[in-house]
Order: structure tokens, then C-alpha cells, then sequence
């Protein structure tokens, strides 16, 4: 068991202030991912979990204790970054062994728990070799293992995958699911990337500038996103914001896309969605929530509760399955996502139905 519980952290460095107020409970055997734009403060937080970093105010406890004062090789968390930090000149055994040698483990331990890491990161063919003779993929899983070795209550990881490339990334982002799910370990992680947030957390901080803009399930941070800032961090391409108004008329509201006529008015029924908004707000819709067909729309919202946009298509961008094309709506740029089979002729105005069960309204 090893949940980590953060009260009103805060952290300076001279004036700037950096995390604030910070207050977060990451489960046990959760995926934990903090992620956010560089600069956020992620590794920061990562470091003062890890005990690498003085906290200027505020309370880190593992499993109900403060760990505040406790040195970083007391609190059972084995750390794994970017830059892979191994040994040059010791081979991928020494290096996954160091961490038990110095604990003064007895030796048929530490050959049993090095056997064990390397077969579940598939390095047993490689415990002879040197750094310097494995791949960037690999060197990351030795890092990994160094850390499984040492068998910790936590994992704290920091971008580990950033210095692999694309394809790699991928493989090594499965491998580490999986491993997740086969150790059952609590799990932290870093990252700016939000496909890697998306696709290994259970859960996920969002954090901007210092403070966590939202801390929920992948599935709540997508379709629930609590603000513009969150929206736009995930999913790509990003949700699409329409500048607009709600007006009144007859009892009943809309939403007016901005400098747009009156007739291009389009009813929200669902009154909880606007009820705290102001006059001038954003609508938010995800570029798959916008179909090409009627019967495409009414398929997926089965309710019939989507809006018809008059739109002008003026780019195209082919990636493979799928198209993303640009509209112009009303003066505004729009994106949509397709299947790659349907044929939308640039500068011809067409028709585009909208998920209405779908959207969000934010102030602007
Ligand atoms: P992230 O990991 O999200 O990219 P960091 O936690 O590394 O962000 O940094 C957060 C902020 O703190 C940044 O503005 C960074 O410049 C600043 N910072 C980090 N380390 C130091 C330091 N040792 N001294 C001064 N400022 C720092
Ligand atoms: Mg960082």
C-alpha cells in the first residue's frame, strides 16, 4: 500500500514562486500522470515527492506519515528520468544491481531480483553489454529495472520516454502499462506529451503555471474539461472555441456565434450547460463531434440533438484513416474530423452537423 497525500504545498525559488498551494491525494496502485506545458512545474512537484527538493510550506505524507524531513533513500521510491543515468563503464547487470549492492543485499538476492527485472523488461540477453552497446529503448528499460530492482513503494518517473524516438516511444509507452499492471505499484509520472497522459494514466493532474487545473480520469478530463485551458490541452487536434453570445427569446436560449446574424441562432436545450454563463462565452466542440451527415450525427447522438452549420471548407490535411479539414463558420475558423473516404471539396459551402450533447460553454 502507498497512496501520497499533498497539502498546500509551496515551493520558491528566490522570489518566484512556482507551486502553489498545491493539494492532491494520488492513490494507491494508481497511474498517477502530471502533466502540463513546460515550465509548469511538474518536475518540481516530482523532485519534492522524491525528497530531492526542499518544500518551503506545506505537507508531503506516503501511507498517513509527513515525509517532509525524511531523506530521499528512506521513502521507498525508486526514480527513473529523461537522461537515462547509468553507469558507463558497468555492464546492464551491475547497473541494475548497484542500488541492492550498496543496500548490502546478499548476493544470491541481488542475482535473483536482477534475473527477475531483466525478464520482464526482456533484458536477459543484454546483462553482459555495456551502455554504450544498447539502444536508446533499451538503456530507458535499464533504468527501469535498476528501479524495479529496488522494489519501492512508488515509481516516480520524469519524461522517461522524451529522448526516444516517435516509434519507440510508442512500444516503450505499452511496455509500460503493462508493467503497471503487472507490479500493481503506485505510479507518478511526468510528462508534457497528452497523448502519453491519456493513454497511461488512471488518473491525471493537469497542471498550469504552478497549480493543478484539473485533477480527474482521462475519460472526465476529455469530455468534462473543467476549463478552456484543459480543453485545449488534450485531444488532438484540440476541442475547437467558438466566440459567441447566449441570448433569450421566447423563454428560451441560444447561442449566437459572434457578428453572426440572428437566423444563424443555434437552441440549447440542455439549460444546466449555460446556467452560470454570462453573456459572452466560448463553445466548445471536439472536432469529432462534427459530421459530415445527417445520419452520422443522429447515429451517434441518438436523441436528434445536434445543430445544422452552414460552413465553408478551406484546408485539408490528410492523415491517413482520417481527414481534418478547416472550415470557415461565419467568420471563424472551425476544424473537423472524417473518415478519409468521404469527399468535401475546398470552397464549397456545405452543411455540418454538430453533437449538441456534446458540447461545452465556457466564459470567455
Ligand atoms: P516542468 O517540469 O513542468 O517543465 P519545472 O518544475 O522544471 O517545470 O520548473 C518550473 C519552474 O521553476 C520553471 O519556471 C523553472 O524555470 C523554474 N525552476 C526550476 N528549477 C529551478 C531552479 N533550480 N532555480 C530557479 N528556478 C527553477
Ligand atoms: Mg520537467
Amino acid at each position: 500500500m502507498a497512496d501520497i497525500k499533498i497539502n498546500r504545498l509551496n515551493k520558491f525559488y528566490g522570489d518566484l514562486h512556482i507551486i502553489k498551494d498545491v493539494d492532491i491525494k494520488i492513490e494507491d496502485k494508481s497511474f498517477t500522470v502530471l502533466v502540463g506545458p513546460s515550465g509548469s512545474g511538474k518536475s518540481t512537484m516530482l523532485r519534492m515527492i522524491a525528497g530531492l527538493e526542499e518544500i518551503n510550506s506545506g505537507e508531503i505524507s506516503i501511507d498517513d506519515k509527513i515525509v517532509n524531513k525524511l531523506d530521499p533513500k528512506d521513502r521507498e521510491i525508486a526514480m527513473v528520468f529523461q537522461s537515462y543515468a547509468l553507469y558507463p563503464h558497468m555492464n546492464v547487470f551491475d547497473n541494475m544491481a548497484l542500488g541492492l549492492k550498496l543496500k548490502k543485499t546478499p548476493k544470491d538476492e541481488i542475482e535473483k531480483k536482477v534475473h527477475e527485472a531483466a525478464k520482464i523488461l526482456q533484458l536477459d540477453d543484454y546483462l553482459d553489454r555495456l551502455p554504450k552497446q544498447l539502444s536508446g529503448g533499451q538503456r530507458q528499460r535499464v533504468a527501469i529495472g535498476r528501479a524495479i530492482t529496488r522494489d519501492p513503494k512508488i515509481f516516480l518517473f520524469d519524461e522517461p520516454l522524451s529522448n526516444l524516438d516517435a516509434k519507440l516511444r510508442v512500444e516503450m509507452r505499452r511496455e509500460l502499462k503493462k508493467l503497471h499492471q503487472k507490479l500493481k505499484t503506485t505510479m507518478v509520472y511526468v510528462t508534457h506529451d497528452q497523448t502519453e497522459a491519456m493513454t497511461l494514466g488512471t488518473k491525471i493532474a493537469l497542471m498550469n503555471n504552478g497549480r493543478i487545473e484539473q485533477y480527474d480520469t482521462p475519460t472526465n478530463i476529455y469530455n468534462n474539461p473543467n476549463s478552456v485551458f484543459v480543453a485545449d490541452f488534450v485531444g488532438s487536434p484540440p476541442m475547437n472555441f467558438v466566440k459567441g453570445n447566449i441570448i433569450d427569446e421566447n423563454n428560451k436560449k441560444n447561442f449566437l456565434p459572434e457578428s453572426a446574424e440572428n437566423k444563424f441562432k443555434i437552441l440549447i436545450d440542455n439549460k444546466d450547460l449555460i446556467s452560470n454563463k454570462t453573456n459572452q462565452v466560448l463553445l466548445g466542440v471536439r472536432p469529432e463531434h462534427i459530421f459530415f451527415k445527417k445520419e452520422h450525427a443522429v447515429r451517434v447522438a441518438k436523441d436528434d440533438n445536434f445543430a445544422e452549420i452552414k460552413v465553408t471548407p478551406i484546408l485539408n490535411e490528410y492523415v491517413g484513416h482520417e481527414q481534418i479539414i478547416t472550415f470557415d463558420y461565419l467568420g471563424q475558423e472551425v476544424l473537423g474530423k472524417f473518415s478519409s473516404s468521404i469527399s468535401i471539396d475546398i470552397g464549397k459551402e456545405i452543411i455540418l452537423y454538430i453533437d449538441l450533447n456534446k458540447i461545452c460553454f465556457f466564459d470567455q
